[in-house]
């Protein structure tokens, strides 16, 4: 590691915002980030060296044509290669682990079944899945963990955790202590909007909101170019949100909440227990829905319109409060949107506000791994950003 990033140096605020711009925008002219950054060419010159001496930064070859041309033209680039993240997810039953390098591309990953909850144990697993995805010849900068609850990257504390019955743990110490790289915990939907805010369908854009479908609804908000926490890291908690108050009844006894709604297994238990066929797995009722041939599917379109006016009105809901330029749907069912698309659009332009028009909706593909290079990309974005 250069000394440029190492603990007992800090970044100052210019260095931060160079090398964050160059890392989100990609390749450009000296020019070109002067401009955006408002600094003249000579302090842009003095941020730049330090990166450029250590490798961080290097000026891209500008392949054919005259190698006279001279250094200003030559575009700025992070190199990517320079730094390693491990992002690890927590469920219920299993650990999901990556490992990143700068530019958050995937390098190697892996996937373990959990003992138990036993704290010992979980930390034992960790540091066997960090020592198994670090490279011997480069060590890793950081390691970022997610899991739902609340959690922040500020009080590394999880305070609650309902999936693994953990309370008032400081996971990121134990971790930290167990593997010896500087880790960085958060909520698990948070860690996943700082992958769309730097690296996906966020960039450009200095407001938005991620909404994330299955096993429950999350919600993660960048406003004015900062990912909120809010207190304990308690905010986007719309998945008990109210809609219908005759619908099914969520696990925390309300009727007619938005994950009773618009869960993944809300929906595959309303499907199921209508046609009495307890069988039934979510994608089944995605097909029952789509397919008008098929027996039960009156049902099972029924719980799906039933599901996408829900998540219209939760999008519509996040966007009067906050105003996003960019709502992005996504989470591991979030391919269900394809069979509720028509009553998500007729809520969503029903419940906003009258003076507004809807927001525009990205509805980005999920896979299983993103959850764990959320948690790399937070690690990334506290080293770069705090440390
Ligand atoms: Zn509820």
């Amino acid at each position: 590691m250069g000394r440029v990033f190492s603990q007992s140096e800090r970044l100052t605020d210019a260095m931060r915002s160079v090398f964050v711009e160059l890392l989100v925008h990609g390749p450009m002219s000296r020019a070109e980030v002067a401009r955006r950054l408002a600094l003249s060419p000579s302090a842009l010159t003095k941020v730049t060296k330090p990166f450029i001496e250590t490798g961080y930064l290097r000026e891209q070859l500008t392949g054919e044509g005259p190698s006279t041309v001279g250094r200003p033209s030559q575009p700025l680039q992070v190199d990517a290669s320079r730094m390693s993240f491990v992002g690890i997810k927590l469920t219920a039953d299993e650990l999901y682990a990556v490992r990143t390098d700068l530019a958050a591309t995937i390098q190697e990953e892996t996937q373990r079944t959990l003992i138990d909850h036993d704290i010992d144990n979980v930390l034992g697993q960790i540091a066997q899945t960090v020592a198994d995805l670090t490279e011997e010849d480069r060590p890793l900068s950081a390691v970022g963990i997610s899991l739902a609850g609340t959690a922040t990257p500020s009080d590394p504390v999880v305070h609650t955790s309902p999936f693994l019955g953990w309370s008032q743990l400081p996971l990121a110490r134990l971790v930290e202590e167990a593997v010896a790289v500087p880790t960085v915990l958060d909520n698990d939907v948070r860690a996943l909007t700082a992958v769309q805010q730097w690296f996906g369908e966020g960039v450009g854009h200095s407001s938005f909101a991620l909404i994330t479908v299955g096993a429950g609804i999350g919600c993660g908000m960048v406003i004015g170019d900062r990912l909120v926490t809010g207190r304990s890291g308690a905010t986007g908690l719309v998945g008990h949100l109210a809609i219908d108050d005759r619908g099914p009844m969520c696990e925390q006894g309300h009727r007619g909440c938005a994950r009773a709604y618009a869960s993944s297994p809300a929906i595959r238990r309303s499907v199921a227990t209508a046609l009495d066929r307890p069988e039934l797995t979510f994608d089944d009722c995605l097909a029952m829905a789509r397919d008008e041939t098929r027996d039960g599917h009156p049902v099972a379109r029924r719980v799906l319109d039933e599901a996408g006016t829900a998540l219209g009105q939760i999008v519509a809901t996040v966007a009067n409060i906050t105003g996003p330029e960019l709502v992005i749907l996504s989470g591991e069912a979030v391919h269900m949107y394809e069979v509720c698309a028509d009553a998500f659009q007729t809520a969503l332009a029903r419940h906003t506000h009258w003076t507004s028009t809807p927001v525009p909706v990205v509805v980005k593909p999920f896979a299983f791994n993103e959850w764990a290079r959320g948690a790399a990309v937070t690690a990334l974005q506290h080293l770069l950003l705090h440390r």
